[in-house]
């Protein structure tokens, strides 16, 4: 709230659900810090002011089908959750996959469901999605989630390489309209073999 999150939902969510459940138990005592965090196999919990703002970028008001890429703890997942009907969020790391999904159902979530796959490619069964966030940067936006945002759904997504650049997209009469929002840094998108040969194909 004090950084500038007015949406009351979210404030509401970040106050409920608890963090130090979702980071590596010899940090769980600075949970409840501005911070990022570590959540195992090398990866990172964003600070909670960046999950609140993609959070509130994303508009939700109750009823929407959102896809999230990049599950890793399960904690913005759990956010989600409290905004909305229906998570659906895809993890390539096998253990945060397991792990996560573990989590979320000892703590009642019924409304997310976790993948273990290649974000690039989204999640095409369950599309199209209201809304999309993505926790992992890639050097462009994958044209899969593009193609699997509804008609004036709303994507968030952090692009670039080492530092990258917080983009909004809406989906507007079948355009995209986009706006770049702040500097942030994320743990790179990782591409499988398999991806990127699936990308070369839809490129031809
Ligand atoms: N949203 C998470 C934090 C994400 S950290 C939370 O609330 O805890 C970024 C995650 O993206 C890592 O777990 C990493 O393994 C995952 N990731 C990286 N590349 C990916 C890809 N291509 N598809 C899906 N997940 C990916």
């Amino acid at each position: 709230e004090a950084r500038g999150i007015k949406d009351k939902g979210v404030l509401a969510a970040i106050g409920k659900v608890e963090r130090h459940r979702f980071v590596s138990s010899n940090v769980a005592h600075l949970a409840y810090e501005d911070t990022p965090l570590p959540i195992g196999e090398g990866q990172t919990i964003s600070q909670p002011y960046i999950v609140a703002l993609m959070t509130e970028l994303l508009q939700l008001k109750g009823s929407e089908r959102v896809l999230e890429i990049g599950t890793g703890s399960g904690y913005q997942a759990a956010i989600l959750a409290e905004l909305t009907k229906e998570v659906y969020t895809v993890e390539i790391r096998e253990p945060l996959a397991r792990q996560a999904e573990a989590l979320l159902k000892e703590l009642g979530y019924k409304n997310i469901q976790v993948k273990c796959g290649d974000g690039y490619l989204g999640w095409p069964e369950f599309a199209p999605f209201d809304a999309i966030i993505v926790t992992c940067a890639p050097e462009d936006i994958p044209q899969s989630l593009i193609e699997q945002l509804a008609e004036g759904g709303r994507l968030v997504i952090p692009v670039g390489t080492h530092w990258q650049e917080l983009k909004l997209l809406q989906k507007k009469e079948g355009r995209l309209l986009t706006a770049n929002l702040i500097p942030v840094r994320f743990v790179p998108m990782l591409r499988n073999k398999m991806s990127v040969t699936d990308d070369e194909q839809e490129g031809h």
